[in-house]
């Protein structure tokens, strides 16, 4: 790709507008840069775009997950529920686009298919589908972490006659299952939403299980007039107590700060039930030790077990939906009558564990050894999570470094914002951040704020480029990996470490050491003149 002549100048490019993308044009214009955001789809809104299946809304309350940055814009957006479901959320993003007077920022339908390092202007040449270029000063990834759906090569699936829908792909028409048999594959957050919807419509409805969910009920309804009021009478207390919080969200419940084992069996049962009755993560602040100490882990895991067994009345299906890996090593999910849905009579579960889907063919599949007919496929198969969607882009650093050759072994990087050799781009939410276990606004408010300040340092002393050193990302790597060693994490196969997509390289991704011990860490570094990085 040789830098065209015609690209268009830009202070920043950004890619993504989601709700990373949507405040970081925000900020980007208050500072008086010039910015441009590209976004493949004709809309706003990320994540909450694309993943339309039935049943989708967010896992942390609406008060928590929405953002900070404008006392006026938290103050006069009411949430309907407890957990907005997808299409709140997306009308909060195209409301914060007209607020803020976004959109003509922003080219829609135009996918970033590539970016160039233009080492002696000290530049990125970006380029789009539509074969359009810009040179930009800086390059902002806010492409999310969860954005390439995975779709699994399974063997014939092209035969199959019917329709075969994605969650994280879901169409824009309505999709009407009625009277028909639906296949689901996958178990994940997105499944454990969308199955008791289904079921409701579906004539029969089979579901193929690989691997056992923990749910906790969301006990979502409508948002609580009397906490709305007590929390937007101090909003920006709110928040900052929330920042304070290891996963930046649930200050109106802390953690308890004792240990598991510490207490009788009789008082774990009285705090996990009291959590329960919550519900949402809130079980995981039963104890302070839950996700780092495997003994009290269990105790947590028995607990929902037992839930399990008293709410699915088929024993053998009780069982077969009972985990037995680590509560909360993959992401807890947060449902809405998940596990009563198998006492439906036209729903079955199907485990995969041992016998795989072998083929698919034109009425169905073979897996479990058996034959499965249905008229409609759903894939609640998740994503190629944090790195799947930069490692599809052309995306080439100084000398050339590709992407693909830096991140080999897996995604190294710096602080999760920077990435040696690959100077003046920033990635939010990315891979060695918090930000999978982070109230993922919190993330990305705080990576927008840091990079602005990042640019305005750089501006204010006419420096050109910012780019990590190779040692402050070795140690950085080192750390991540440290962190992950001291917590449950690493005792089961998740897509925090990769181990959902054939092939790719295990590491541990997201940085489990808290959002506040991380965010102090980046503020450090700035306060040191961006320690670790090479400044120019
Ligand atoms: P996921 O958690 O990765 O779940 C994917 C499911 O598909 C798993 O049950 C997985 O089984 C199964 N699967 C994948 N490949 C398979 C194959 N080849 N054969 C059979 N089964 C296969 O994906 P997700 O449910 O979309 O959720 C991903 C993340 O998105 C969540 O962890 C969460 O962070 C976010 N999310 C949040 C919400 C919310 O509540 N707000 C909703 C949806 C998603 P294995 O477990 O055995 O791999």
């Amino acid at each position: 790709m040789n830098p065209p002549s015609a690209a268009r100048a830009l202070d920043l490019l950004i890619v993504g507008a989601g709700f990373g993308g949507l405040y970081m044009l925000h900020k980007a214009r208050r500072m008086g840069l010039h910015a441009l955001v590209l976004e493949a789809s004709p809309s706003v809104g990320g994540t909450w775009y694309h993943n339309r299946y039935p049943g989708a809304r967010v896992d942390i309350q609406s008060l928590e997950y929405s953002y900070s940055f404008d006392e006026a814009l938290q103050q006069e957006w009411r949430w309907t529920e407890r957990y907005a479901a997808q299409p709140e959320l997306l009308r909060y993003a195209n409301h914060v686009a007209d607020r803020f007077g976004l959109r003509d920022g922003i080219r829609f339908s135009t996918r970033m298919i590539g970016a160039h390092f233009d080492e002696a202007a000290r530049e990125w040449v970006v380029r789009s589908d539509l074969g359009e270029a810009w040179r930009a000063r800086f390059l902002v990834m806010a492409s999310g972490p969860l954005s390439s759906p995975n779709k699994p090569d399974f063997a014939g699936l092209r035969d199959f006659e019917g329709p075969v829908l994605h969650t994280a792909d879901w169409p824009h028409e309505p999709v009407d299952f009625s009277g028909q048999r639906v296949a689901v594959v996958g178990t994940g957050s997105s499944a454990v939403q969308a199955i008791p919807i289904i079921a409701r419509q579906a004539r029969e409805l089979t579901v193929f299980q690989r691997t056992a969910a923990y749910a906790a009920p969301a006990r979502n309804g409508p948002l609580n007039a009397e906490l709305e009021a007590r929390v937007k009478a101090d909003y920006a207390g709110f928040r900052a107590r929330n920042r304070r919080m290891h996963g930046g969200f649930g200050s109106l419940l802390p953690p308890n700060p004792v240990p598991a084992l510490s207490v009788s069996a009789a008082q774990r049962q009285e705090a996990f039930e009291q959590r329960w009755q919550v519900g949402g993560f809130a079980l995981l602040g039963a104890f302070n030790d839950l996700l780092i100490d495997l003994k009290a882990n269990e105790t947590a895991a028995q607990f929902v077990r037992e839930k399990i067994r008293a709410t699915v009345t088929d024993p053998a299906t009780a069982q077969l939906l009972s985990p037995s890996h680590t509560l909360g090593c993959k992401r807890l999910c947060v449902d809405s009558g998940y596990y009563e849905t198998f006492n439906r009579p036209n729903v079955r579960l199907v485990d995969i564990s041992r016998e795989p889907i072998e083929r698919f063919n034109r009425k169905g599949l073979r897996g479990a050894g058996r034959d499965f007919e249905f008229d409609a496929l759903v894939l609640a198969t998740g994503f190629d999570a944090m790195t799947g969607t930069m490692m599809r882009l052309d995306l080439r650093g100084r000398g050339g470094l590709r992407i693909q050759d830096k991140w080999h072994a897996g995604p190294l990087n710096y602080l999760g914002l920077g990435i040696a050799g690959f100077p003046n781009l920033f990635n939010i939410a990315g891979p060695g951040s918090t930000s999978a276990f982070t109230n993922v606004i919190v993330a990305i408010e705080h990576h927008v704020d840091w990079i602005a300040e990042c640019i305005a340092h750089l501006d204010a002393r006419g420096l050109r480029s910012i780019e990590a050193s190779e040692q402050a990302e070795a140690g950085w790597t080192e750390h991540v990996n440290a962190s992950a060693r001291r917590t449950v994490f690493l005792s089961c196969n998740s897509w925090y470490l990769g181990a959902n997509i054939p092939g790719k390289p295990r590491m541990f991704m997201p940085l489990a050491d808290g959002f506040p011990r991380y965010a102090d860490q980046c503020t450090q570094v700035a306060a040191k003149g961006y320690e670790g990085f090479v400044l120019q």
